[in-house]
């Protein structure tokens, strides 16, 4: 597998003819409830489990951390080899606990463990960001039948997170506020698109949702880096655990399937001279949790010719959000 940069979008894609295998069926046994697998980091136990939130190396991974980069161009084209990290952060010890069952405790271990693994993948100077994903459901590409969310660390920023690195910048140049922090503000005062608040955050159905009942959970004080901010606030993980379980509940009352990602800075320990939004970032990007529902008789009309195509209005969504009957 390799990188190629579409010299137009500048977007990367990763592509190849090593198809993956089919990991989730090709064994009976989950290889998560056991002792198996290569693991990098364990949270502290939680008692009477038989260990807490784990990461291991992703037992196919799309990136792999050895070796040269091998940047290179084909004429007007640009290409690498998939060097990062691949690795898959087990959520829970129980097979059927995940996050909308967890207790808050359990979560805050995960999301604990989470900040742990980017501080540290961080450090490799090769690495510009961190992923962490959440695929859930058949229809959205679930691969583990236990309770797992996925990282990558690659050399590049996602497409997403790269606009919105730029939109954050180009809005705190003009204004300088951070749009996050605003569009908090705003939501708050009017009421109309937050599903719910908990101590320092904020869950919101975005004005301009991409899929119908996507919601936001956000930080409500500002700040960047998702893994600095667990490491600076104490009691932080057990609110966001807590909203973060009660959204998912809220979520699941409509859809079973979704996709789940945390925004977070990049790593800006080896600043870029050409990617001018390294300097101002602590300022203008603000960290944040995507949740995308895939409501699937709807999927089809998501996107129509490249514009987002959301047949249920955030403020809708969000009444129906809130109104959901949620345990704890
Ligand atoms: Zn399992
Ligand atoms: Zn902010
Ligand atoms: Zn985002």
């Amino acid at each position: 597998m390799e990188l190629r940069k579409d010299p137009i979008t500048r977007s990367w894609v990763i592509t190849g003819d090593d198809l993956p295998e089919n990991i989730a069926q090709s064994s009976t046994e989950c290889r998560f409830c056991g002792d198996s697998a290569h693991v990098i980091a364990v949270a502290p136990n939680t008692p009477g489990a038989p260990w807490s939130a784990r990461a291991v190396v992703h037992p196919n991974p799309l990136y792999r951390i050895e070796g040269d980069p091998g940047r290179r161009g084909d004429g007007i084209y640009d290409r690498m080899r998939s060097l990062g990290a691949h690795e898959v952060l087990g959520e829970n010890p129980h097979h059927d606990r995940h996050l909308w069952k967890a207790s808050d405790e359990e979560i805050a271990q995960f999301l604990r463990l989470a900040s742990e693994r980017i501080l540290d993948l961080k450090r490799d100077p090769r690495i510009k960001y961190i992923s962490l994903f959440k695929d859930f459901g058949k229809n959205a590409g679930q691969e583990f039948s236990h309770p797992t969310s996925q990282l990558t660390a690659t050399m590049f920023v996602p497409r997403r997170v790269l606009y919105e690195l730029r939109a954050g910048r180009e809005y705190f140049l003009s204004k300088e506020r951070c749009v996050f922090c605003d569009i908090i503000q705003q939501e708050e005062r009017q009421s109309l698109r937050v599903i719910e608040a908990r101590g320092d955050y904020l869950a919101i159905g975005p004005y301009a949702p991409r899929v119908p009942y996507e919601a936001w959970i956000l930080p409500r004080y500002h700040e960047s880096s998702f893994e600095r901010a667990g490491q600076n606030r104490a009691g932080l993980h057990l609110n966001l655990a807590a909203l973060l379980r009660r959204t998912l509940q809220r979520v699941r009352s409509i859809t079973e399937d979704f996709h789940l990602v945390l925004h977070t800075s990049p790593s800006s320990q080896h600043p870029s001279k050409t990617l001018g939004y390294w300097k101002t970032i602590d300022d203008d990007y603000h960290w944040h949790i995507e949740i995308l529902p895939v409501v699937g008789s709807k999927a089809k009309s998501y996107n129509f010719k490249e514009v987002y195509y959301s047949p249920v209005s955030s403020e809708t969504a969000v009444k129906q959000l809130r109104e959901a009957r949620i345990d704890g």
